[in-house]
């Protein structure tokens, strides 16, 4: 029975295949399913001969062939109509025919965020830059006065590529660990003031886990004027995470060490989840850790050809993956490179 069915099966889908008019269709569609004498049906009426406890079996079996069978038709009857309607042929369209489903795809949530980030900030007069991901130890550590001993200069940190002979001499190239070089490559080459972003990918070597990836999306911020205060700075954070998460925030500065910034913050948002009462989202403290940021250090305005007693600035440090999971509460970074249709398909 079971061979008799495939044997009918393949028949028939052979047949479908060579089926170039409705007409043909139909006349197919009898051979096989007309009450009488049609191949199908005469099989189903063959049933009743089967063994009482073989009999569910094969009816199910036979349902199912007819269903893939029954589906082929449809999408072949489809198809011949709107070959025709679409050639002229016939002046026959079925406007009671359902349309063909098309996937279609979402942008991805670091993406979404990006380009909210990008309206904020050009809302605010910011231009967008873009640095190089393959850069040198000049642009990534000295630049950014990085000392000669500091730990992420060391392999475990930093991707390094290869060294190579250039006009400054012997120089060490790497995948960029942070985007903040790119600022300095801006400065050399613009003149304040000025106010930019460049966001992108940063490469550590690093051991995976929730919170860790070895690559990951970092959105950076400077500006520059003579005069910009720290609590401007403070202003513009609050600013661009108002109009990312569409409500008011509170934010805090405490203060941090970072190489490139003089003095340092962290900057914490109170937790949205909680709204400041403690939850495990913020670890119970009731702020999370958003970005640091700070003024630039004299020695990276230089780097960058300003003038320090002339210049002054603010950089904001935001990273792109940690504010995606804030706001659509994601608890595994890893998630977002994973290309999982399962997760993305949320977005
Ligand atoms: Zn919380």
């Amino acid at each position: 029975m079971k061979e008799q069915l495939n044997k009918i099966k393949n028949n028939i889908l052979a047949e479908l295949e060579r089926t170039e008019t409705l007409q043909q269709l139909e006349d197919l569609h009898k051979k096989y399913f007309s009450r009488k004498s049609g191949d199908f049906s005469r099989l189903i009426r063959d049933v009743k001969n089967v063994s009482q406890e073989m009999k569910p079996a094969v009816g199910r079996l036979i349902n199912d062939v007819k269903k893939e069978v029954e589906e082929s038709f449809d999408n072949i009857k489809k198809s011949l109509n709107n070959k025709m309607a679409g050639t002229g042929e016939s002046n026959f369209f079925d406007l009671t025919l359902p349309g063909v489903d098309q996937n279609i795809g979402t942008l991805h949530p670091i993406t979404q965020v990006k380009n909210d980030l990008d309206d904020a900030f050009k809302f605010l007069g910011f231009e967008i830059y873009e640095g190089p991901e393959i850069t040198s130890e000049g642009y990534e550590f000295d630049n950014l006065n990085f000392p000669l001993n500091h730990p992420v200069r060391e392999s475990m940190d930093t991707y390094w590529i290869k060294q190579q002979t250039t006009k400054k001499g012997m120089e060490k190239f790497c995948l960029r660990p942070h985007l903040t070089g790119a600022s300095v490559r801006y400065m050399q080459t613009h003149k304040p003031p000025f106010r930019f972003v460049y966001p992108g990918r940063a490469f550590r070597s690093e051991a995976t886990d929730a919170g860790h990836e070895r690559c990951f999306y970092q959105y950076e911020a400077l500006i520059v004027n003579e005069r910009i205060s720290v609590a401007g700075g403070k202003i513009l954070v609050k600013t661009i995470l108002e109009r990312v998460f569409g409500r008011e925030v509170r934010i805090r500065m405490r203060t941090g060490f970072f190489p490139f910034v003089e003095p340092g913050f962290e900057i914490d948002m109170e937790c949205l989840n909680c709204l400041g009462k403690g939850c495990s989202v913020c670890k119970h403290k009731g702020w999370v850790e958003m970005m640091p940021g700070g003024p630039p250090h004299p020695n990276v305005l230089r780097a960058g050809g300003l003038d320090p007693k002339k210049w002054q600035g603010f950089y904001i440090n935001i990273g792109l993956d940690r504010l995606v999971m804030m706001k659509y509460g994601i608890d595994d970074i890893r998630l977002m490179h994973s290309g999982d249709l399962r997760f993305l398909r949320q977005f």
